[in-house]
């Protein structure tokens, strides 16, 4: 009997299987899908979660499918720059900021547990559907992805729903949750070879919610038959009361009416916004934070314990460095349900407080902030609204929360 059965092959379940391994405990990792395929877009990972990653010893391969971002910068909707700071090891951090597509970064770290733990280690078309403690065990029952056919229960010391936000086990455990909370602001995200902007190596936020805002940053440092175009990971959001109302159905035309005058000199977004081949489009949502992961020999981890709004370039982050912590409180701990209740009290407030961060002041609250202070207005110098201390402010108080300032981190070497 593995010591972890790890439900999911997300981010989070994938680090955790890594994290197991560093830590000589024995895993296996259930996922639903039949085959793992590179879904998503671009996903920023900050230096505390890039940190986690190099001591996995990933760094090289982590360098070789991304982009080592070089600064986080801050426009209004008329391309002017309000405030940039530089990012990772160009901010002095001893780890970089990756901007990584989110797909290559799930397959980078499937083919290390794949190449560490043995080829099965993972177990595909296996969706959990509850679980079951027992005195020194825990049953998982399964079934196939589509639902038709049910596996016997597998078993394991204790289970860990890395399930994302949809989570089967979060259900188990609150079956009377609301469904997902709707933000008030819908998504669109696509991928587009661009040509390199500012420094090549820059994640920019521009506009704001209220009248559109798009994020921007690369995702490659060139293409290797263009080395002066690069594919650009984008996201327009704009706020839009209802969830599920028509505006956008059509997003190609219904965006482009919107962002038709965004063509500054350093980046062409209605361009971005012909040129993906595919427009997706999400609700913004995450869920109440949640008093208890924790249910005698399962946990949650990741998005399946603390979905939050993606707005800090967090999500993914935190559920790497949820299994970290989890993985050393396996270690230290001889009783697996105290190491869970363990990993539960360290990590269940920390996140909590991103989650609420994340609704109330994410980084780019400089944006709202510059709208109301200049009235959507173009300014003439930026100093004439805001002091710099007042921006870097801005940016410090949400590293604080979310556990990457330069301080904590130093603190932690
Ligand atoms: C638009 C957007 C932008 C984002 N940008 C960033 C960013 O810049 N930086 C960042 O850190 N994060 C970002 N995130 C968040 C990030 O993508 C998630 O937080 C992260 O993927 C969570 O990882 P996870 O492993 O918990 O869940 P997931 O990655 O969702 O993985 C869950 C896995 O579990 C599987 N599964 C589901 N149900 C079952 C079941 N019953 N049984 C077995 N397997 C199951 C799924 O198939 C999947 O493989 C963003 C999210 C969005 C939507």
């Amino acid at each position: 009997m593995e010591d972890v059965a790890i439900i999911g092959a997300g981010i989070g379940g994938l680090t955790l299987a890594l994290e197991l391994h560093r830590v000589g405990k024995t895993c296996k990792v259930y996922e639903a899908v039949p085959s793992v395929a590179p879904l998503g877009v671009g996903v920023n990972l900050l230096p505390h979660a890039s940190k986690v990653l190099a001591n996995l010893g990933l760094e090289d391969a982590l360098t070789a499918t991304s982009v080592l971002t070089e600064e986080s910068a801050f426009f209004n909707r008329f391309g002017q720059l309000i405030y940039s700071e530089p990012a990772g090891r160009y901010a002095g951090y001893a780890f970089p900021q990756y901007s990584v597509h989110r797909g290559d970064l799930q397959l980078m770290l499937l083919e290390a547990v794949r190449e560490r733990l043995g080829p099965h280690s993972v177990v595909t078309d296996h969706r959990a559907t509850g679980v079951r403690s027992l005195s020194d065990r825990i049953l998982v029952q399964m079934e196939n992805f589509a639902g038709t056919q049910k596996y016997s229960e597998v078993q394991a010391r204790v289970a860990i729903g890395c399930d994302g936000i949809h989570s089967a086990l979060r259900r188990q455990f609150y079956p009377d949750e609301a469904e997902a909370r709707y933000s008030g602001i819908m998504m669109w995200r696509g991928v587009t070879v661009h040509d390199r902007f500012l420094t090549g190596a820059s994640m920019v936020r521009i506009g704001s919610l209220a009248t559109g805002k798009v994020v921007a940053y690369p995702l490659n440092p060139r293409l290797e038959d263009a080395p002066d175009k690069q594919l650009i990971n984008w996201v327009a959001e704009i706020e839009v009361p209802e969830a599920d109302q028509s505006t956008g159905a059509d997003s190609r035309s219904y965006l482009a009416e919107v962002f038709k005058d965004w063509t500054f000199d350093w980046l062409d977004v209605p361009g971005l916004i012909r040129g993906a081949d595919t427009i997706l489009r999400y609700p913004m949502i995450d869920r109440d934070p949640v008093d208890r992961w924790t249910f005698d020999r399962a946990t949650l981890l990741g998005d399946a314990a603390h979905p939050m709004v993606p707005r800090g370039s967090n999500g993914a982050g935190q559920a790497i460095i949820d299994a970290h912590v989890l993985a050393e409180k396996l270690v230290s701990e001889d009783d697996p349900s105290r190491a869970l209740a363990e990993y539960e009290q360290e990590r269940l407030p920390a996140t909590n407080q991103i989650v609420h961060a994340n609704r109330t002041f994410p980084p780019d609250l400089i944006l709202q902030e510059t709208l109301e202070r200049t009235n959507d207005q173009p300014f003439d110098d930026v100093t004439d609204i805001f002091t710099e201390e007042e921006l870097r402010s801005i940016t410090r108080r949400y590293q604080d929360v979310a556990g990457f300032s330069l301080t904590a981190l130093e603190g932690e070497e």
